[in-house]
């Protein structure tokens, strides 16, 4: 740290990423990227583009906007796009939680994050001890919120009738959900953003279309919501999504049956790879992501990430109350998930001799 940084970070926890360890190579299953890459149509985009890299890119990305407009049925003015779901968070928490905001104790690790950089107060609700989120406790509370849905780690997803009784009884307050994950088996609440002004819908092309590397994100909401984000994009960086993230992001759209394919490809990998768990002993949530989360008895979170580093896989694990016995496996294709099958049989078979 220098003597120049500002008081107020100087006992901010900056977010940590997933490791990228380069020291071999590893089966990486650590930070829920698509194990497959976008097709040739999409990724031949770039090239065209290429020639136009000297200009700025449009800055309200206007092209994507309308094509995601129409993708998801509403009106450009009720999308925006940024550099990943993330800086679309940050916009948000910057705009609309000065007041404050609530979120579960097990929840994506940005959220705390953001709150302290922007100086927001935050409240962490304690998740049920299933690790599912309680409605009740959400219900009416005049409050801002934020929920990922399907949450991470977790996976656990919400119905839409419970995304809804939230929004329409925090009706003066913003209820921001982060759908990440939520194209591997959850529901959207886009639709319900059309009925409710106060809800703000953030998705990711960094999973379910396997562009983590591209950072692009958009946030669809009531026009109103959507100009306060413009408004922060535009005091903070105009140019936000470059031009080669921006027509890949129109590729993706017009080649969803291929996205549609890998998706249900990962989710019948998920269902495959949990029912082995299970038979192993491993006790996992139900997940609707491209992840499980899981324990077994006889062996601890940490214990099992590091062993499994050894043998060249990387997961994810969190030195956290309630989750430290957990890891977070995100799926990949079916041959990543035999090898790591049988490297964690072979560690727990190790264990019990
Ligand atoms: N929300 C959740 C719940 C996530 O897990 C992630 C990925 N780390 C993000 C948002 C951010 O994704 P990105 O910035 O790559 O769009």
């Amino acid at each position: 740290m220098s003597r120049f940084l500002a008081n107020r970070f100087t006992y901010m926890d900056a977010y940590i990423p997933g490791e990228q360890p380069s020291d071999m190579e590893y089966i990486k299953l650590n930070t829920n990227e698509m194990p497959f890459p976008p097709p040739d149509k999409v990724t031949a985009t770039v090239k065209a583009e290429l020639d136009k890299l000297r200009l700025y890119p449009n800055p309200d990305g206007i092209r994507l906007v309308k094509r995601l407009a129409e993708f998801y049925k509403v009106k450009p003015e009720n999308v925006i796009i940024g550099n990943g779901s993330d800086e679309l968070l940050a916009f948000a928490f910057l705009a609309f939680f000065e007041g404050g905001v609530a979120f579960p104790d097990i929840t994506y690790g940005f959220y705390p994050v953001y709150a302290k950089l922007y100086d927001v107060p935050y409240q962490e609700i304690p998740l049920l001890d299933d690790l599912s989120v309680n409605i009740n406790d959400y219900t009416a509370i005049g409050k801002n919120i934020v929920l990922a849905n399907p949450n991470a780690p977790t996976g656990i997803s919400l119905g839409l009738d419970d995304i809804e009784t939230i929004a329409q009884s925090n009706p003066d307050h913003v209820l921001l959900i982060d759908e990440a994950y939520v194209d591997f088996g959850g529901s959207s609440a886009v639709k319900l953003t059309q009925r409710h002004e106060n809800l703000l819908v953030i998705h990711t092309y960094s999973k379910s279309r396997s562009m983590a590397g591209a950072r692009l994100g958009f946030a669809i909401g009531a026009a109103s919501l959507i100009e306060d984000l413009n408004k922060m994009k535009y005091s903070f960086n105009p140019y936000n999504v470059n031009r080669l993230a921006q027509v890949m992001g129109e590729a993706a759209l017009d080649n969803d049956d291929f996205f549609e394919e890998k998706r249900h490809e990962i989710v019948a990998v998920r269902e495959y790879t949990k029912e082995k768990l299970q038979e192993m002993g491993f006790i996992l949530t139900d997940s609707k992501a491209n992840f499980l989360f899981c324990k077994h008895p006889d062996i601890g979170g940490f214990e099992l990430y590091s062993k499994l580093k050894e043998k060249g896989i990387l997961i994810r694990q969190w030195d956290k109350p309630r989750i430290s016995d957990y890891v977070r496996i995100t799926i990949g294709t079916k041959t990543q998930m035999d090898a790591l099958l049988t490297a964690v049989e072979e560690i727990i078979m190790r264990k019990k001799l």
